[in-house]
């Protein structure tokens, strides 16, 4: 299961390369959903798709670096049976995580989710929900 992990960067942090000396020391790939840097830190968020103990290996040694780690246990979910894939919500979604398929079909790829919760209200017939687990 791929989990999503938000990693929050103090200003003194920012400056350092602490994401590449991650990927090099753990050999995991990474994939960046989001990230945004200011002067008062910075915040980027990852998905890993790996073994849950290698998952766990990666948070330690952010922490060990100093940068604040919090793992997003949030779902959004497309119920397929409300959906009568009008495509108000496809415009709407920054990352793609919305999208329709060769038939016109709108799906959900969740993995590239960011939990911005701009969908959720423009479906007509409330068929994007977000949960917490
Ligand atoms: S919450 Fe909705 S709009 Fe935001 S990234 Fe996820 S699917 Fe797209
Ligand atoms: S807005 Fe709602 S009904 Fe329309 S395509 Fe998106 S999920 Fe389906």
């Amino acid at each position: 299961m791929t989990r999503k992990i938000l990693l929050r960067y103090s200003p003194q942090k920012t400056t350092e390369p602490i994401l590449a000396s991650v990927i090099k020391e753990t050999g995991l790939l990474l994939n960046i959903l989001y990230a945004e840097f200011g002067t008062r830190g910075g915040e980027i968020l990852i998905a890993i798709d790996a073994p849950d103990k290698d998952v766990d290996n990666a948070i330690e040694l952010f922490e060990r670096k100093g940068v604040e780690v919090r793992e997003i246990k949030r779902a959004i979910q497309l119920d397929r049976d409300s959906c009568f894939d009008c495509g108000a919500c496809l415009s709407l979604c920054p990352t793609g995580a919305l999208y329709t398929t060769d038939d016109k079909t709108v799906e959900l790829d969740e993995d590239k989710c960011i939990y911005c919760e701009l969908c959720v209200p423009s479906c007509p017939v409330r068929a994007l929900k977000l949960s917490e687990f």
